[in-house]
C-alpha cells in the first residue's frame, strides 16, 4: 500500500511533470507562434508605412518639378499639401529603429519643406509666374533695345545685340554664371560701339539708356536665377538624404524578414512570411515602377506642353489657341467681359521664303510675332496657327473705333522693314475682328466670323483691319440664301450665255468667240459669273453649269462661220474625273461641231491640283483636236512653270497686264516679254482686256496676233453677235 502511494506519488509527480512539460512545451511554441505572428504583422504595417513614405516624397518631387515648369500658384499649393500631409505621416508612421529616428527623418523634412517655400517665394520674387515680374520687366527691357536696333537699320549694331542676346540664351539654357559673364563684356562692347558709330548724340543717348535697362534687369534676373538655382540644389540635397533614411529603414525590414522566415523554417509555422518577403522585396520593384509612372506621366505633361507650343516662335499655336479659346469663352458666362478675337496674316510671307530661303522667312516669323507681342494690349494671348497665320485673344472694353485703331498699329508694326542676314524684307498684314456675342457659346461661330473679316481685309482692303459688322452678317446671309436658291436652280432655262469675240488687232477681224455664261435666276434675278461660278463650285454644281454652256454654245456655232474658234471656259472640277471629261466629250461629238474648232479655258490654280490626272485628261481633250488655252496668265504664282509642264496651245495674258500700259514702262516691258516667250514656244497669245485704241496701239506693237477687250467689242448675246459677225467680216 505504502509501496503503491509512493508509486502513486512518483507517478503523479511525473504525470504532472510530463503534463507540465508538454503543456509548457504547447504553451511555449504557441507563444512563439503568437510571438512570430505579431512580428510578421508588424514587419508587414512597417513596410506598408515605409512604402507609403516612398511615394509620397516622389510625388513631392514630381509637384515639385512641375511648379518649377510651371511656376503657378495652384501648384505651389499642392506642393504644401502634399509636403505637410507627408510630415504627419511620418510623425504617426512606427517604421523606427535605433539606426534612424523619427527625429532624424523629421529634420530632413522640415529642412526639404524650408527649401521647397525658400524656392516658391523665389518664383513669385522673380515674377516667374506672371509678366510684370522682374521675368517680364527683362523681357521687355531686351525687346525695346532690339526695336530700337531695328529702326536704326544699322548692322553692325544688329549683329552685335544678337551676340549679346545669344549669351542671354545660353545663360537661360544652362543655368552657366560664365555665359552671364560673357553677356556683361559684351554690353560693355556694344556701348562702345554705340558711342563710335555715325548716330546723333540724341539717339546714341537713348539707346545707351535703353541698353542700362535691359543690362540691369539682366543682372538682377540672373542674380535671383542663380539664387533659384542654389535653392532648388538644397532641396535636392535634402531629397537625396531622405531617400536614404528610408532605404535604410527598407534594408532593415527585409533583414528582419529574412530572420523571421529563418525561425519559421525552423518552426515550421505558417508561411505568410515568405509573402512578407515578396512584399518587401515588391517594394523596391514597386518604387522602381512608380518612378517610371511618374517619368511618364511628367513626360506626358510636357507632351502635352509641346502639342500646344509652337517652337519657331515660343508662342502657343493652333492647339494652344483653340484651349485658350474655349476656356475664355466658358470662364466669359460666369460675368460681363469683352472679348475679342483677330486673325492676322501676313501678306507677302511666301516671297520672302522664295527669295531669302526658309531660315529667314522664319526670323522674320519670329521678329513679326515679337513686334505683334510688343504693341498688343496687356494680358493679349497672341498665337501662331500656322505658317504666316496670328491669332490673338484680347480682353479690353473696347468701341469699334479702338479695335480698328489696334489693328492699325499691328498693320504699321508689320510694314515696318525687316533687317535679315539675307537682305531687307517688306511684307505687310491683314486683320480680321469679331467681337463675341453674347450667344457665343462655342468657338466655331466666332473663329467662322473673324476668319471672313480677314478674308474680307484680303480681297478688298489690303492691310487695313476689318471688324466683323453687321454688314458682313447680312452678306453671309445673302450667300446663304443664294446657295439656297443655286440648289434649286434649273440651269438649263435660267443660264444664258454671251459671246465675247477674239480679234485680229490690226485688221479687227473676228478669230474666235469665248463664251461667258450669264445666270438670270428666277429666284435671285441676274447674277454676274464671280459671284455663282464660285458657289457652284463649292455646292459641286459646276459640272452641271459647264454642261450647259457648253451644249448651248455648240448649239449656236453651228450657225457661225466655219473658220471661228470657240472658246469654252472650264473649272477645275471638269477635269479632276474620267467621267466630267467623258460627258463633256459626248456633248461635243453630239453636236456635230468639229472639236477641231473648240477651245477649252483653264486657269492656274485649277491645275495646280492633282498635276498628272489634270494631263492625263488634257491629253484625251488634246487627242480629238481641242485646243488647251492657259486664262488670266500671269496672276498666279508660277505661270511660267505651267508653260514647261503642261502642254498648252495658247495662253491669255491677264487684263491686269493690260490696264496700265501706256502708263507703265515694266506693263509694256512684262508683255513684249511673253509675246516673244509665245513665239519661241510656237503657242498664241491672246491679250485680254483693250479698252482703248491707245492700249490697241501699244499691244500691236509688241507684235500681238490676238486680242480681246470691250474695245473691239463687249459680251453679247448671240441675237447681236449675227451683225457683229456680218459686220466686221464684210468690213
Ligand atoms: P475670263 O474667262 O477671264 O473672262 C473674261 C472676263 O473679262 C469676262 O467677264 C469679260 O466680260 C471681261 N472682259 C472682257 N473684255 C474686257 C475689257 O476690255 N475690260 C474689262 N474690264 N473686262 C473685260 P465675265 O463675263 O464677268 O466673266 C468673269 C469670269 O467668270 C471669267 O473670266 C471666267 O473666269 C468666269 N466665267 C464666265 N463664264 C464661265 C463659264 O461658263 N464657265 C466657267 N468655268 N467660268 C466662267
Ligand atoms: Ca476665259
Ligand atoms: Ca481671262
Amino acid at each position: 500500500m505504502r509501496a503503491f502511494k509512493r508509486f502513486d506519488i512518483v507517478a503523479g509527480i511525473s504525470t504532472s511533470l510530463l503534463l507540465f512539460a508538454l503543456l509548457a512545451t504547447y504553451f511555449y511554441s504557441h507563444a512563439q507562434k503568437e510571438n512570430t505572428l505579431s512580428t510578421e504583422r508588424q514587419l508587414n504595417r512597417h513596410a506598408q508605412s515605409v512604402i507609403a513614405i516612398k511615394t509620397d516624397l516622389l510625388s513631392i518631387r514630381e509637384l515639385e518639378k512641375e511648379y518649377l515648369l510651371r511656376p503657378q500658384a495652384q501648384h505651389a499649393e499642392q506642393l504644401s499639401a502634399q509636403l505637410s500631409s507627408t510630415i504627419s505621416n511620418t510623425i504617426s508612421g512606427e517604421i523606427y529603429s535605433s539606426q534612424i529616428s523619427r527625429a532624424d527623418v523629421l529634420n530632413s523634412l522640415q529642412t526639404y519643406q524650408g527649401a521647397v517655400s525658400d524656392t516658391v517665394r523665389l518664383v513669385s520674387d522673380l515674377g516667374l509666374d506672371h509678366n510684370s515680374g522682374l521675368q517680364g520687366k527683362f523681357r521687355r527691357a531686351a525687346h525695346t533695345a532690339e526695336a530700337l536696333f531695328d529702326e536704326l537699320q544699322d548692322d553692325f549694331l544688329q549683329a552685335e545685340l544678337m551676340y549679346l542676346r545669344r549669351h542671354e540664351k545660353d545663360f537661360i539654357l544652362r543655368l552657366d554664371a560664365a555665359y552671364r559673364t560673357q553677356f556683361i563684356n559684351r554690353m560693355g562692347a556694344l556701348r562702345s560701339a554705340v558711342f563710335e558709330r555715325p548716330i546723333s548724340a540724341q539717339q546714341k543717348q537713348r539707346l545707351l539708356s535703353h541698353l542700362n535697362t535691359y543690362e540691369q534687369s539682366f543682372i538682377l534676373w540672373t542674380e535671383h536665377r542663380m539664387r533659384l538655382v542654389a535653392v532648388t540644389e538644397m532641396s535636392d540635397a535634402t531629397f537625396t538624404n531622405l531617400t536614404r533614411y528610408f532605404d535604410r529603414i527598407t534594408s532593415t525590414l527585409l533583414a528582419k524578414a529574412q530572420a523571421l522566415e529563418t525561425q519559421r523554417r525552423k518552426a515550421v509555422i505558417t508561411s505568410e512570411v515568405s509573402l512578407l518577403l515578396a512584399g518587401l522585396m515588391g517594394t523596391a520593384f514597386c518604387l522602381m515602377l512608380l518612378r517610371l509612372v511618374f517619368q511618364q506621366r511628367r513626360l506626358a505633361n510636357e507632351i502635352t506642353a509641346l502639342a500646344q507650343h509652337d517652337t519657331l516662335t515660343g508662342l502657343s499655336n493652333r492647339r494652344g489657341f483653340a484651349v485658350q479659346l474655349e476656356a475664355d469663352l466658358r470662364l466669359r458666362t460666369t460675368g460681363p467681359d469683352t472679348l475679342i478675337l483677330g486673325l492676322v496674316d501676313l501678306d507677302g510671307f511666301k516671297s520672302v521664303n522664295d527669295v531669302y530661303g526658309h531660315g529667314a522667312g522664319d526670323l522674320l516669323l519670329r521678329k513679326a510675332a515679337r513686334r505683334m507681342q510688343q504693341i498688343l494690349p496687356k494680358g493679349t494671348f497672341l498665337a501662331r496657327l500656322g505658317g504666316d497665320e496670328f491669332g490673338l485673344i484680347t480682353h479690353f472694353d473696347a468701341n469699334e473705333n479702338e479695335i480698328r485703331a489696334l489693328g492699325h498699329s499691328i498693320c504699321a508694326a508689320l510694314k515696318q522693314p525687316f533687317f535679315l542676314k539675307e537682305g531687307v524684307a517688306r511684307i505687310s498684314g491683314s486683320i480680321g475682328f469679331t467681337v463675341a456675342r453674347a450667344d457665343d457659346v462655342d468657338m466655331s461661330a466666332l473663329v467662322e466670323r473673324a476668319d471672313y473679316a480677314l478674308n474680307y481685309s484680303k480681297e478688298h482692303s489690303m492691310g487695313e483691319p476689318v471688324l466683323f459688322s453687321n454688314h458682313h452678317e447680312r452678306a453671309i446671309e445673302h450667300a446663304r440664301e443664294l446657295e439656297r436658291i443655286m440648289i434649286n436652280a434649273h440651269f438649263e432655262d435660267e443660264l444664258d450665255i454671251m459671246f465675247q469675240p477674239i480679234v485680229n488687232p490690226v485688221s479687227g477681224a473676228i478669230l474666235g468667240m469665248e463664251s461667258l455664261a450669264r445666270w438670270n435666276s428666277t429666284m435671285a434675278g441676274t447674277v454676274p459669273p464671280s459671284d455663282f461660278i464660285h458657289l457652284a463650285e463649292k455646292l459641286g454644281k459646276i459640272n452641271e453649269i459647264t454642261q450647259v454652256v457648253l451644249k448651248k454654245t455648240l448649239h449656236v456655232a453651228r450657225e457661225w462661220p466655219s473658220d471661228i474658234f470657240i472658246s469654252v471656259n472650264l473649272s477645275a472640277m471638269d477635269v479632276a474625273s474620267d467621267e466630267a471629261a467623258n460627258r463633256l466629250i459626248k456633248t461635243v461629238h453630239a453636236s456635230g461641231v468639229p472639236p477641231q474648232r473648240l477651245v477649252f479655258e483653264l486657269t492656274e490654280t485649277m491645275l495646280m491640283q492633282e498635276f498628272d490626272r489634270t494631263n492625263a485628261i488634257l491629253d484625251r481633250f488634246r487627242a480629238l483636236g481641242i485646243g488647251i488655252a492657259l486664262d488670266d496668265f500671269g496672276t498666279g504664282y508660277s505661270s511660267l512653270s505651267y508653260l514647261q509642264h503642261m502642254k498648252i496651245d495658247r495662253l491669255k495674258i491677264d487684263r491686269a497686264f493690260i490696264a496700265d500700259i501706256d502708263t507703265n514702262a515694266t506693263s509694256q516691258q512684262v508683255l513684249d516679254g511673253i509675246i516673244q516667250l509665245c513665239a519661241n514656244l510656237n503657242i498664241d497669245c491672246i491679250v485680254e482686256g483693250v479698252e482703248t485704241e491707245s492700249q490697241r496701239k501699244i499691244i500691236t506693237q509688241s507684235g500681238a496676233m490676238l486680242a480681246q477687250g470691250y474695245y473691239f467689242a463687249r459680251p453679247v448675246p448671240n441675237s447681236e453677235l449675227q451683225a457683229l459677225l456680218s459686220k466686221k467680216n464684210a468690213a
